[in-house]
């Protein structure tokens, strides 16, 4: 699916002086790791480089080396000879960042989404790697780009976080090579684990105490949901990014295949969250139905409409993949 190489990157970001790296809406820790990474190892081959993501930094990966060099894009839109989207499976889901861009000479897109359409000048898509983060690593090795120890922690956050630290099915050996090769520049593995994992603001668990009072089963307990009112997230003061990864409590019990999560938006659409337990059903093909998108067994969408419309429409196609009867 990849149609430009290493090389033919590598050569449009050393031409280029001035770059912007995006990402996209509600960044993921692989998004920021991502555009970090590349951020820092630009700004020390001398390049003028600015990390633009719509949301800013997250205050959940405020930790991470040199956090403070991602922003939102400014109001007053700038000229640059290349802009590089990273794990962003379609160009709208740059949101604001693109109006911020007045010119660029070279689009380079380089994602892992199988989805991803292949928008821009220079395409790198690898379905195969877990994380956009490895192949931003590979490209800077392949390219002798500057790789030190900061760098190296932002690479090793985006892959951790779209791994589930290394426990998800797109963890193959070249993930714990890469893993191996970041941790030798000197990581605290404990240390960025602890500020991942075992760090989260108490309103997270008091908002899944509240999306397991609506845990609902179907299809003979193959499918598990939850819903969150946008009523219920701002009696409780939740952030977006709070509930990433909650999911994971409805796949995790026996007999589950699928989960799903859905959120009212203040937007008035529904954001569906969806994940798979098996290959044998792709969450990617239910979510393109609604306009969403993402990998097999982890996708999601964003649906106009109330939560029991999206939730009852969602269902029926659900029950299309999975069967509902028994
Ligand atoms: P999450 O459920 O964690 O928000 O997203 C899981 C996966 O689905 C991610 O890889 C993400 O890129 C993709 N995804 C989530 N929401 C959307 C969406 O609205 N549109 C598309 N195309 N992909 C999405
Ligand atoms: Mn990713």
């Amino acid at each position: 699916m990849s149609a430009s190489t290493f090389d033919e990157i590598g050569r449009a970001l050393r031409e280029a002086r001035r770059i912007v790296v995006l990402s996209h809406v509600r960044p993921d820790g692989d998004a920021l790791g991502s555009q970090l990474a590349l951020t820092l190892s630009l700004q020390q081959l001398g390049k003028d480089v600015k990390a633009w993501n719509e949301d800013g930094m997250l205050e959940k990966y405020s930790f991470i080396p040199s956090a403070k060099i991602l922003t939102k894009p400014p109001a007053a839109p700038e000229d640059f000879d290349v802009a590089v989207a990273l794990d962003t499976a379609i160009q709208n889901r740059l949101g604001t960042t693109v109006a911020a861009i007045r010119s660029a000479k070279v689009w380079i897109n380089i994602d892992h989404h199988h989805s991803n359409p292949g928008y821009g000048d220079l395409v790198l898509i690898e379905p195969a790697a877990p994380a956009t983060g490895q192949i931003v690593f590979h490209l800077l090795k392949s390219q002798g780009l500057p790789l030190n120890r900061e760098i190296a922690e932002n690479l090793f956050v985006a892959i951790s976080t779209d791994t589930g630290s290394f426990q998800y099915p797109n963890t193959a050996a070249a993930t714990f090579e890469t893993a191996a090769e970041l941790v030798r520049t000197g990581i605290d593995v404990g240390r960025v684990s602890q500020l991942l994992y075992e760090n989260y603001p108490r309103r997270r668990i008091e908002l899944l105490r509240e999306l397991l009072a609506t845990m609902h089963f179907d299809a003979g307990g193959k499918v598990a949901r939850f819903s969150l009112s946008l009523n219920l997230a701002r009696q409780l003061g939740v952030l977006p990014e709070d509930n990433e990864g909650l999911i994971d409590h409805l796949r995790a019990i026996h007999g589950v295949l699928v989960a799903i999560f859905f959120e009212e938006l203040p937007d008035g659409k529904v954001r569906v969250s969806m994940r798979s337990k098996t290959p044998a059903i792709d969450v990617s093909a239910i979510c393109q139905k609604f306009g969403g998108g993402g990998h097999p067994l982890a996708a999601g969408a964003r649906v106009r409409g109330t939560l029991p419309e999206i939730e009852q429409q969602v269902m029926e196609v659900v029950c299309d993949f999975v069967d509902c009867k028994s």
